[in-house]
């Protein structure tokens, strides 16, 4: 069965939190619950959440992700270089901006660099790209040509490195494996307009 993804944007900064789900289950993944709770909850419209997956530790991804995984009991991953940040605001962003230093509930396990994390009948390949953050992650459905990545890479550009963690030149090399990828590849980014590997890779000249 196809799948559909649906984009709730979320808080201040308008990051994009992906609800995505095969057709004919009543469960589905939720990708960078952001903020805004009752916002995604009602987007859920009741189903269930078999799995809430990171693709990096920075505030605006997870602030969603206690009272989310307190009321669903869904598995949290994130990639295991960024678990230090989930609850440290030293390092994730949030200290200057909300005054916030932890999320109360969830169990964070390690998502599997490099292998299939499969959840609501939906098999993503967890690519490792750090150079955003050490444990950035790009969520990869290969049979849906569907790519989810976070703060990796966006239309028209890529995150910052001047955070804890970044590198320029991981980002060089992460971004490299990512224009790999087949050009009908859809990117749904942690912000801002879904792309393409296509359009973004000719941006580039490759
Ligand atoms: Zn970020």
């Amino acid at each position: 069965m196809p799948i559909q993804i649906h984009c709730v944007c979320c808080g201040e900064i308008g990051e994009n939190a992906w609800l995505v789900r095969r057709e004919g289950r009543d469960d589905c993944v939720v990708i960078d619950p952001g903020d805004e709770y009752p916002k995604l909850k009602r987007a859920l419209e009741g189903r269930r959440v078999a799995a809430i997956l990171l693709t990096h530790g920075h505030f605006d991804h997870i602030m969603a992700v206690g009272p989310m995984a307190v009321d669903t009991h869904a598995p949290v991953y994130v990639g295991r270089d960024d678990m230090e940040m989930l609850n440290n605001a030293a390092i994730n962003g949030r200290a200057g901006l909300m005054g916030i230093t932890h999320m109360d509930g969830p169990a964070i396990e390690a998502a599997p660099y490099g292998e299939k994390l499969s959840a609501a009948g939906l098999d993503f390949t967890v690519l490792p790209t750090p150079g955003h953050s050490r444990g950035s992650v790009c969520l990869y459905l290969p049979d849906e040509h569907a790519l989810f990545s976070g703060d990796t890479l966006f239309q028209a550009g890529f995150g910052r490195m001047d955070l804890y963690g970044g590198s320029p030149a991981q980002m060089r090399d992460s971004l490299r494996r990512l224009f790999a990828l087949p050009p009908e590849t859809r990117v749904y980014p942690g912000h801002g307009m879904a792309t393409t590997i296509g359009d973004e890779r000719s941006r580039y000249g490759l």
